[in-house]
């Protein structure tokens, strides 16, 4: 094959299953469209670690550039690779005149009722880069288009039927070991995102949450400035490219980007993050409220699962587990420290039942955070400064932040963990 111009028009990874190593192999790709509108993916081989992902998104996208030396692995179809063809509908139809085979120059003028694109040829090149030819000073050709960024809100009302999306947002919790049905190729953790036009909905409008979950597929290429970002305390706000929506969640396949810098190829008004004004808001748990969310409680102790608590001593110097001291003088030993522990802190796991006036026929039942238990025992201790079990009920808990485990109807019931929402970033 001689040289063939080409555009690109996205960039993505896509993880390849290598039986002989049992190891994925991220893959650099590259959507890339002809003149005359037809779509191929070029799947780079040496390229494979996720930065030069995104190093190469901000060199190559948009440009042209010309192709030799290509072999063609296959021809995929609609049916056949549901998630490539999302991406490439989401870049139909094209924004110029297509050249039409047999006709000697572009007459054709702009059409909007062409027919969505069928199939696309899967490309490979051996020893990548002296088959491509990125002209990376040139012009953004005309065939790029930006993905759309919308808020949230937006993407939500949209009917999902497979389709890519892109969106700021600010990470405000991480759930490692996510259970759900389709497990299958599936990540263990799920991020809970927030944005300014979810955070703004009016009360009384119960469609719009303030928070939602993304699901990662095992195929998220996730670059290690993003997973670094991700294990800190603190939230951060992150740009999603072409994620998916469908099935009523919002997640991350292949050839999904994940960045923390501004796109390049951005209009400055959609580039920008509005940033959240105010601390940020949970839903709070009502009748429409499902597992895997996140939500807010406040109620009154009603009962205490008393087969579930259990206390245990803690080194106060490193928080540690304590093993009974061998000298007679301590009554326990730190192995961490390599010391006697005098005044050890007691560690409580606590589940109460709550009433809550919103849901008053609800079971709520909630697995209490540290200092949530410390302070409801502080308050109820009795003059020698034992607690009883007793003494919490009745007692006023919340605003709590929750994880929802849980939900089943008759009988109404919801289990609930208190959760940590990620602190505020300080710049
Ligand atoms: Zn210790």
């Amino acid at each position: 094959m001689k040289g063939w111009t080409i555009n690109v028009l996205d960039l993505g990874g896509h993880p390849i299953y290598n039986c002989r190593t049992e190891k994925f192999k991220e893959r650099l790709c590259l959507l890339v469209q002809d003149a005359y509108g037809m779509f191929s993916e070029v799947q780079l081989q040496t390229l494979c670690s996720a930065e030069n992902i995104e190093q190469h998104s901000r060199r190559w996208e948009g440009k042209s550039c010309i192709l030799a030396g290509m072999r063609i692995l296959q021809r995929t179809t609609r049916g056949r690779a549901l998630g490539l063809f999302s991406l490439i509908d989401s870049l139909w139809p094209p924004l110029v005149p297509l050249k039409v085979p047999g006709q000697s120059q572009d007459c054709e003028p702009i059409k909007t009722d062409l027919p969505l694109p069928s199939f696309c040829y899967i490309l490979t090149a051996q020893s990548d880069p002296k088959h491509i030819n990125v002209d990376e000073e040139g012009q953004v050709t005309n065939f790029y288009q930006p993905p759309t960024v919308r808020g949230l809100k937006e993407i939500l009302q949209v009917d999902d039927c497979n389709q890519r999306c892109s969106f700021w947002a600010q990470v405000i919790y991480r759930r490692l070991q996510v259970k759900c049905s389709a497990s299958v190729g599936q990540k263990e953790f799920c991020l809970f995102v927030t944005d300014l036009t979810l955070q703004d909905g009016r009360k009384g409008d119960s469609r719009t949450p303030k928070t939602v979950p993304i699901y990662f597929a095992m195929s998220c290429v996730l670059t290690k400035e993003v997973m670094e970002a991700l294990t800190t305390a603190s939230h951060c706000v992150i740009f999603f490219k072409d994620a998916l929506r469908g099935n009523g969640r919002i997640i991350c396949v292949e050839r999904t980007v994940l960045s923390l810098q501004k796109p390049l190829l951005f209009t400055a008004a959609e580039a920008d993050f509005r940033e959240l004004t105010g601390p940020v808001k949970l839903d709070e748990l009502d009748s429409t409220t499902v597992a895997n969310s996140i939500c807010t409680i406040r109620g009154t102790v009603s009962g205490v699962n008393e087969s579930t608590a259990f206390s245990w001593p803690t080194c106060n110097r490193c928080n540690g587990k304590l093993e009974p001291s061998p000298h007679p003088s301590g009554s326990y030993y730190c192995s961490l420290c390599s010391q006697t522990v005098i005044l050890p802190v007691l560690k409580m796991q606590l589940e109460v039942f709550l009433y809550c006036p919103s849901q008053p026929h609800c079971t709520v039942k909630v697995k209490l955070l540290q200092k949530t238990i410390s302070s409801l025992l502080m308050s109820s201790s009795t003059e020698d400064g034992s607690y009883e079990v007793k003494n919490v009920l009745g007692k006023e808990v919340g605003l709590l932040n929750c994880y929802v485990q849980s939900v089943t109807n008759l009988p109404s019931c919801v289990g609930l963990e208190e959760i940590t929402l990620l602190e505020a970033g300080r710049n």
